[in-house]
């Protein structure tokens, strides 16, 4: 690895907390492999810090910053500039700092659109049902409505939460078909309509995470088929519960890492122009 000088780039993550993070590998590795003059660190911030860990970045030079929970969507405050799309979700996970001027970019719904594409999934005319209405949601499916998906339904705990967002989503895209609803007992049968009647199904629930989890609270194993395609935003345990379901249904199926992994990649693209070696940045992850 090249030596650290007086000319190193540093780039980062941000975030409360930040120890279990995989991302500090998996960019060292790249740039390792690229023999980049970069280094990537750890920032424990607290949300009440972050406008002067942010001036932080400006006064020291960083080359941008990764963020996470709880810190992406209070960090518009905070930038020069907004990109289109991390505007309208909301949450920036990635910022740039060019020549004193702080770009915020969202690369979430990219690298989840591309490990689709890696697959030959294809979201044109597509009934896509996702579970869970929180950030990464939000980071998914304005991306999907952009790219053309049919149908979109949100199943969430919180119904007000999904409500939201499907509004968020018929204002930006006037035509699309979105619905949102709970998984109360009432809602049964339209839940299993709507799942039976989906191409891609999206966890973008933490369910899945903990050994005592099962599937997305309203989902049953028996509702999924064949010719269906099954995504688990999860990424530890590589294989959840709903993924095993998937796999018993004969359904295809992946999990998050490959979104892991492609959002650094477009962070990475952003901050130093070049494409990094996907291989390297997974073998360390995995
Ligand atoms: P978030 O903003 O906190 O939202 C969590 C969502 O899950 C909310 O809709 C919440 O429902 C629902 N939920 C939480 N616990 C639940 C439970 N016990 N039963 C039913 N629903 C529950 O979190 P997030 O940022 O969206 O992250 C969600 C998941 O996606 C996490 O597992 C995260 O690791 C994963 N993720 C992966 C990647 C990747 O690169 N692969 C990127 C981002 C996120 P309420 O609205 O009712 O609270």
């Amino acid at each position: 690895m090249m030596r650290i000088n007086g000319e190193t780039k540093v780039v980062g993550l941000m975030g409360d907390p930040v120890k279990h993070t995989l991302s500090p590998a998996m960019h060292n590795a790249a740039f390792k492999k690229l023999e980049l003059n970069y280094r990537y660190l750890p920032f424990h911030v607290y949300e009440e810090e972050l406008g002067q860990a942010l001036e932080g970045v400006r006064a020291m030079q960083l080359r941008g910053i990764n963020l996470t929970i709880p810190l992406k969507e209070k960090a518009l405050d905070f930038l020069d500039h907004i990109d289109k799309q991390a505007g309208l979700i909301g949450a920036v996970n990635t910022v740039v700092n060019k020549c004193g001027q702080l770009y915020g970019y969202n690369t979430d719904g990219q690298g989840f659109l591309s490990s689709l594409e890696l697959s030959g999934f294809s979201i044109e005319n597509k009934n896509i049902l996702i579970f869970g209405a929180g950030g990464a949601a939000r980071g998914v499916s304005i991306p999907l409505a952009f790219e053309g998906a049919h149908k979109i339904v949100f199943i969430n705990r919180t119904l007000s939460k999904a409500d939201k967002l499907s509004r968020l989503i018929s204002n930006i895209q006037l035509k699309k078909k979105v619905k949102s609803m709970s998984y109360l007992p009432s809602n049964t049968k339209a839940v299993e309509r709507n799942v039976l009647e989906a191409d891609l199904i999206i966890n973008a629930t933490p369910v899945g995470m903990n050994e005592e989890d099962g599937l997305p609270p309203g989902l049953i194993e028996d509702y999924l088929h064949s010719g269906q395609y099954i995504y688990d935003m999860i990424y530890s345990p590589q294989v959840t519960p709903l993924l095993e379901a998937a796999r018993n249904k004969n359904a295809e199926f992946q999990n998050g890492l490959n979104m892991l992994i492609l959002q650094g990649a477009e962070a990475f693209k952003l901050w130093t122009g070049e494409n990094p070696p996907l291989e390297v940045m997974r073998e360390v992850i995995t």
